[in-house]
């Protein structure tokens, strides 16, 4: 197949966009001339059709990484030059903002507004935030030995990393991995999700711009059990990273240990808890808990997904965020005007009617929503929908829906409601609203989360860590934490004297 294909992009016209394998900065096919072909998510229609990297191409990607680091990056390379070219890679991004955007949008369905000024804006500023940092790795000097000896640490690179993202995120996800390893002194291959490759793929010829030298990035397409899997196994790929569920996260760990115990991180999903206390300010509260369910349609990992209202507010909670679910922007992704397009997909739109079928069934009130959206055509719409007075036993109460569907159920006390809360087997995020400054500061070091706002929610920036508690993964991305998640500690041990006069030598040779 080719490399390239037109397509007709809204507010663009006819567009060339890649379609093909990027490696050692080359566009090729797959090696075994296998595609697979994408659906745009807001009409059900096929979208594209792309290039499959086969095991082999895994190969040829990681080969050119290697090479790439041995020679021309990893050590090879100043860390303010590595910086340049990051911040290179930024501007090209800005430059290119509104198309990258309306790529984003048409693949994945998120509002062409929300793709270009959330998504494509916070995956520049984390590109810079790395490309900030690249040179400001520093190890330590540890003087604990007088004259004998002196010790220091290096922070090196780790090497060539695999790393496989998912659809909900798909620029921003390639940012978060990509910006750190590169600033790291990593070589990548990186595989996009087979629902979404569109934005990875367009980069790279922005990659090729800003004057990368070939094989630090390379990008191959294709399904999670070949491609994904051929990844994790690979024995010449010294750390895997990877975001998506908790089922595959634990096949990426296991294929890691059993192929060349590679390092990994893994952010998966969650169920994230809202505390509303009766103390909060109930509109504002209802206005954060909203956008964090209801922004990219409920198909985030940090998603409000829970709610747990002090008895007092209750009611009043449910209408205000009821009102707010009535006002999304439901509609058309190419249009400005919409913030709540479609699912990604028909698998995903029918698993998450079953979860709301299930929550009625067992007695949930659906105090809005529920149902596919009147106006979806072929398209994959769920209306942003409320379940109430909902118990812990309830499926979609205990399992990440992935949609837009929030559960809701009301408390008497603090310790019922942190009970309720941490009443989960993942940790990602939570929060808690309230007026009450002592009561923040207990809640808050009480949650069991890896990230938890106090009177907001769902605002990530670059600088500031992110990843779970409990199943929600392992490591931390963002933040100098996902700078050092790149790197490995060497010690350095110099003798200062002629001798063997060291501690141990010392009891050894005597
Ligand atoms: P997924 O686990 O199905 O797929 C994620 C990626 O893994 C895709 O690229 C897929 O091709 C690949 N993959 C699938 N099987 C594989 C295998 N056996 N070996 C290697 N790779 C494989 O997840 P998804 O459906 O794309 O994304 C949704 C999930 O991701 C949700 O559960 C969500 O909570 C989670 N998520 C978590 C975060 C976070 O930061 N913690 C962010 C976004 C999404």
């Amino acid at each position: 197949m080719t490399t390239h294909q037109e397509i007709d992009l809204p507010a663009f016209g006819k567009t060339t966009v890649p379609t093909g394998l990027f490696i050692d900065n080359q566009w090729v096919s797959s090696s075994d001339t296998k595609t697979f072909s994408t659906v745009n998510p807001a009409t059900g229609e096929h979208f594209l059709d792309f290039a499959h990297a086969s095991t082999d191409d895994v190969d040829k990607a990681v080969i050119a990484a290697r090479q790439a680091f041995k020679t021309s990056w990893g050590m090879n390379i100043a860390s303010t030059d590595r910086a340049g070219l990051l911040f290179k890679l930024a501007d090209l991004m800005e430059r290119d903002a509104a198309k990258i955007g309306a790529l984003e949008s048409i693949d994945s369905g998120k509002g062409v507004r929300i793709a270009r000024d959330c998504d494509v804006a916070d995956s520049i500023a984390c590109m810079r935030y790395y490309a900030g940092l690249a040179d400001k790795l520093h190890g330590q000097t540890i003087n604990h030995f007088g004259k004998e000896k002196f010790v220091y640490t290096l922070h090196q690179p780790i090497g060539v990393c695999g790393q496989i993202i998912p659809w909900n995120y798909p620029l921003m996800m390639w940012a978060w991995k990509v910006a750190p390893a590169v600033a790291a002194g990593c070589c990548v291959v990186i595989k996009p999700s087979e629902l979404t490759p569109l934005s990875a793929l367009y980069l790279c010829d922005l990659v090729i711009e800003a004057g990368f030298p070939p094989g630090v990035i390379n990008v191959v397409p294709g399904l999670g059990a070949t491609t994904g899997d051929a990844i994790a196994r690979h024995m010449d790929i010294d750390k895997v990273a990877f975001t998506g569920s908790v089922p595959t996260g634990r096949r990426i760990a296991i294929a890691a240990a059993e192929s060349n115990l590679k390092k990994v991180t893994l952010e998966l999903g969650g169920k994230s808890p809202m505390l509303v206390f009766d103390s909060a300010d109930v509109e504002e509260a209802a206005s954060w808990v909203a956008m964090g369910i209801w922004f990219n349609s409920g198909q985030d990992c940090c998603a409000s997904s829970r709610v747990y209202v002090q008895e007092g507010v209750y009611e009043k909670f449910l209408e205000a965020l009821k009102a707010k679910a009535e006002a999304c922007a439901i509609g058309n992704p190419a249009e400005e005007a919409t913030s709540f397009g479609p699912l990604i997909s028909q698998a995903q739109r029918d698993k998450v009617l079953t979860y709301i079928e299930s929550g009625r069934t067992a007695g949930a009130r659906v105090v809005t929503g529920g149902q596919k959206w009147p106006k979806s055509g072929g398209g994959f719409w769920v209306e942003p929908t409320i379940l109430a007075d909902v118990s812990p036993d309830m499926k979609a109460v205990k399992e990440e829906i992935f949609g837009p569907v929030i559960v809701a159920a009301k408390f008497r006390t603090e310790d019922e409601a942190l009970e309720l809360a941490n009443n989960t087997e993942y940790g990602l995020a939570a929060a808690v609203f309230t007026n009450d400054a002592r009561q923040a500061t207990r809640v808050t070091a009480a949650l069991d989360a890896g990230t938890v706002w106090c009177n907001q929610y769902a605002l990530l920036h670059p600088g500031v860590p992110f990843g779970g508690f409990k199943q929600s993964g392992i490591g931390r991305e963002l933040g100098t934490y996902g700078l050092e998640a790149y790197t490995q500690v060497k010690a350095v041990h110099q003798n200062l004297t002629q001798t063997m006069y060291v501690y141990t030598a010392r009891s050894w040779n005597t």
